[in-house]
């Protein structure tokens, strides 16, 4: 799993999780990158080193309308490169907790040292992500949509 810093044609700056180097050159191609911010696919790698996160500061969030993502037809080659990239995110979110809507709240404590820094991953709307990476929060969007464990079965 690695990790870049991307960036938009706007100027946003986000972190996209892949499974290896040829993973980001295949979804870029395929239109599945986006910017979480505006939306637009005109994304590239930020001008800055990739990046692992450091183990137990790892925010991840599903983002408004990812969850459509997976509902549409996928050329196979797609579909199946969506499928590795759902099995590295599902063991990577393994250690991680889901703290589904509460998710700006707990990460805003860890950020400001009120609770200890441990990974979560959960749901914030894009007016909550937007607030969290202007108070400098790091969030990392989760690019494939994860199913709340509650709402299994
Ligand atoms: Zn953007």
């Amino acid at each position: 799993m690695i990790v870049y810093d991307l960036s938009c044609s706007e100027g946003h700056r986000f972190e996209g999780w892949f499974g290896s180097s040829d993973d980001f050159g295949e979804q870029k191609a395929s239109g599945l990158l986006t910017c979480p911010q505006c939306g637009c696919a005109e994304v590239g790698k930020a001008p800055m080193a990739p990046s692992v996160p450091a183990k137990g500061n790892a925010r991840t969030i599903v983002s408004e309308g990812q969850t459509d993502i997976a509902k549409g037809e996928m050329p196979p080659e797609v579909k199946k490169a969506f499928k590795a990239l759902a099995e590295a995110q599902a063991r990577s979110l393994k250690s991680s907790t889901w703290v589904g809507d509460k998710f700006a709240e707990h990460a805003r404590e860890m950020h400001y040292g009120e609770k200890d820094e441990a990974p979560i991953h959960g749901r914030a709307t894009k007016g909550e992500a937007e607030d969290m990476l202007a108070e400098g929060i790091k969030l990392a969007p989760l690019l494939v949509p994860v199913a709340p464990p509650d709402e299994l079965n």
